[in-house]
């Protein structure tokens, strides 16, 4: 078992680049994402207008946060038909990479919980404090829609720290680092994991999106899995891996539970390389493709 430093036979026998390949790619794209945006405050060219909520790329391409967009009808105002086109791009393309991936490639708050989780790993922190339910984010998500039903107000996001840190990165942090700090130290000392796979309605509602979508992540060669749990121990979902990979063998490898964050780190950290994307219709390699692909590895 290699508790404490997960991927680390992966990194010695691989390569530091193989250990961590989807993880840069993700920073890369989160950082990215940020960039994009700074652009216009920064130098006056407005490449993007707008925020992660509702954009705009060089005056053409509207892009719509679906939730938003459904929040924003129970408030009871109408939508402009480019809200509309835009939520549909955005659900589109997640429809096919999959829900969460908003979580693991373009949420600024990851960056901050895996932080948290990174850190925790190395002070060896293991109690919870406190438990939750993981359907507690869904009935938090009811909640932001049964809100402005109630108020005709966008109340959720006056809060959602998603938004808020997204803002405060582009125009000035302010206040908002004491919510990145509440949530830095929720997860440190209280709950491992504890807001985005406990609480957070955003991640709860592409979830839901995540179970239908084409793209997922299978543990396609199985069978060479040795049970050092380095997957578990990276993953930020820990439930979804074990259906596909310790499941009977006529059982399907994919990953199909919606909370995967399609975040690869079970790809990185995997010394037998178990885990690779594939889609939702893959089936369990034949025993020829499992030798192709242990030559190709
Ligand atoms: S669960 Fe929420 S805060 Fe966490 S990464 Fe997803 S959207 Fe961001
Ligand atoms: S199964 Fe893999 S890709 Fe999915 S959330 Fe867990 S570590 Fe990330």
């Amino acid at each position: 078992m290699t508790l404490n430093h997960p991927g680390e036979n992966k990194w010695r026998h691989q390569g530091w680049f193989a250990a961590h390949r989807w993880l840069l790619l993700r920073r890369t794209s989160q950082l990215l994402v940020l960039g994009i945006f700074l652009v216009g405050p920064l130098t006056g060219f407005w490449l993007v207008k707008g925020n992660l909520a509702s954009s705009l790329t060089l005056g053409t391409l509207p892009l719509t946060d679906p939730y938003v967009l459904l929040q924003t009808l129970a408030t009871g105002h109408v939508a402009e038909a480019t809200a509309f086109a835009g939520a549909a791009i955005v659900l589109v393309f997640y429809l096919l990479v999959g829900g969460r991936l908003y979580c693991s490639w373009v949420c600024p708050v990851n960056m901050v919980t895996d932080t948290a989780e990174w850190l925790r790993r190395r002070l060896q922190i293991k109690a919870n404090r406190i438990k939750l339910n993981r359907a507690t984010r869904y009935w938090i998500l009811v909640l932001t829609f049964v809100l402005p039903l109630l108020t005709g107000a966008l109340v959720w996001e006056l809060v959602n720290p998603v938004s808020l840190l997204f803002r405060g990165i582009i125009f000035g942090i302010g206040a908002v680092w004491v919510v990145v700090l509440a949530i830095f130290l929720f997860d440190l000392c209280l709950s491992q994991r504890g807001w985005c796979r406990h609480l957070c309605p955003v991640g709860a509602f592409y979830s839901l999106l995540g179970y239908i979508s084409l793209v997922r992540i299978g543990a396609v060669r199985r069978e060479h899995c040795d049970d050092c749990m380095d997957c578990f121990t990276v993953c930020p979902e820990t439930q979804v891996i074990k259906p596909a990979l310790k499941g009977e063998k006529q059982t399907s490898p994919v990953i199909f539970s919606g909370n995967c964050t399609h975040c690869a780190r079970c790809i990185d950290v995997c010394d037998k390389n178990v885990f690779s994307f594939t889609t939702r219709f893959s089936k369990k390699p034949n025993t020829h493709e499992i030798h192709q692909m242990e030559v190709t590895s």
